[in-house]
């Protein structure tokens, strides 16, 4: 059961500490305090774990400081989306909403190789009218002998640039916790110039410890990619993880599915799945294009699966697309092949804009047969 209370409790601190010491005295009942910080104001949210099928919601209503009461089934008891529910589907991160209603395109990056190529795709970005972009500098590899990333020898001039081309947001992948530390000092030293995503991969989408410490922090949200081997409610149950140790701004990630197959595509795509994960959680949905076709492949129509993806995504709701982008694809050092090119770029976002327009035509088209 989620006790959501008023907005800016802190202004009603008798109120509250009566509450919370009514709520001690309940038998068999714990408490678990959540505090939502928008941009103007906070909620404040209290579950209560255990035997909560005796309450009733009405007498709980009644608590001082109590706006609305959610019985909530077991299941992503925060992020999920329970009966009655009207919490949020969306939040704010540096000036920017990320929600179940809107998109964004983070293009960029797979993997930072040096300056210049970082200064070229965020030139791109800005002239594109674009503040997001990915940006990769831990990398996780299939082989220990492969490049495995600059680390944190290029954040401050990857932050620096992101600052001069205006970059708001950025999608960086971390492994380990140290990774933190080091992304918040980097941000520190270069004066804050832009904010951070922080990614999980898909091979850490069950590594726990590492969930529960990125989720104690609640500075910077979280891009949390599926488990590219495990089922959806694993990867949905890893997501809590995050909300359960205190942050609950995380953006889910679809990247393709392993199978015994591995072809045509990379990865089996499963971009159908975007209206499911938002008809279960309270999470923007992201797709990644590249990561789960993994080519550079055409249809006869000279579309790439690529893009023929993207719009699917996009098509079906998606909130936002992760992909990689590359000056010069040939000298990547990670994941070149699958990279579009920065002449591409106007053509993919005008691409996205069509399917996101056509999107938005079919809820108004819906809308009109209730
Ligand atoms: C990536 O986005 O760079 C990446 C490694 O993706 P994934 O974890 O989905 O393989
Ligand atoms: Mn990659």
């Amino acid at each position: 059961m989620i006790l959501i209370l008023g907005t800016n409790v802190a202004e009603k601190p008798e109120e509250y500490q009566q509450l919370l010491a009514h709520l001690a005295t309940m038998p068999g009942i714990r408490t678990r305090v959540h505090v939502e910080q928008g941009s103007e104001q906070s909620v404040t949210e209290i579950y209560l774990i255990g035997n909560t099928k005796a309450l009733n919601i009405s007498d709980m209503q009644s608590l001082p400081c109590v706006d609305r009461v959610v019985r909530v089934s077991e299941d992503y008891r925060i992020l999920g989306r329970h009966k009655d529910d009207q919490r949020a589907t969306h939040f704010e991160y540096n000036g920017m909403r990320f929600g179940q209603d809107t998109l964004q395109v983070f293009a960029g990056l797979c993997a930072v190789d040096n300056r210049e190529h970082v200064e070229m795709m965020l030139r791109a970005l800005r002239d594109n009218g674009q503040v997001c972009t990915r940006m990769g500098a831990y990398k996780p590899r299939t082989s220990p002998y492969a490049f495995q990333g600059h680390g944190k020898n290029c954040l401050s001039y990857v932050f620096e640039l992101a600052g001069k081309y205006g970059i708001k947001v950025m999608a960086m992948e971390i492994t380990h916790e140290s990774h933190l530390d080091e992304i918040n000092e980097a941000l520190h030293q270069t004066g804050n110039p832009t904010g951070v995503m922080l990614q999980i991969g898909t091979r850490n989408t069950q590594n726990f410890e590492l969930l529960k410490i990125v989720g104690r922090q609640t500075e910077m949200p979280v891009l949390l990619k599926r488990g590219f081997g495990i089922t959806l409610d694993e990867s949905l149950n890893a997501a809590e993880y995050l909300a359960s140790e205190g942050n609950s701004r995380v953006v889910f990630c679809l990247r393709g599915m392993k199978t015994n197959m591995g072809d045509p595509h990379r990865n089996f795509v499963d971009f159908a799945h975007v209206p499911v994960v938002k008809r279960l959680t309270r999470m923007p949905v992201c797709i990644d294009p590249s990561h789960s076709v993994g080519t550079r492949a055409a249809s006869p129509d000279g579309i790439m699966d690529m893009m023929h993806v993207t719009a699917q995504g996009v098509l079906a709701g998606a909130n936002m697309v992760l992909v990689d982008f590359h000056p010069v694809p040939t000298e990547a050092l990670v994941d070149g092949p699958q990279a579009m090119l920065m002449n591409e770029l106007p053509y993919f976002l005008e691409d996205v804009q069509i399917a996101r327009e056509a999107y938005l035509k079919r809820v108004e088209l819906r809308q009109r047969q209730e």
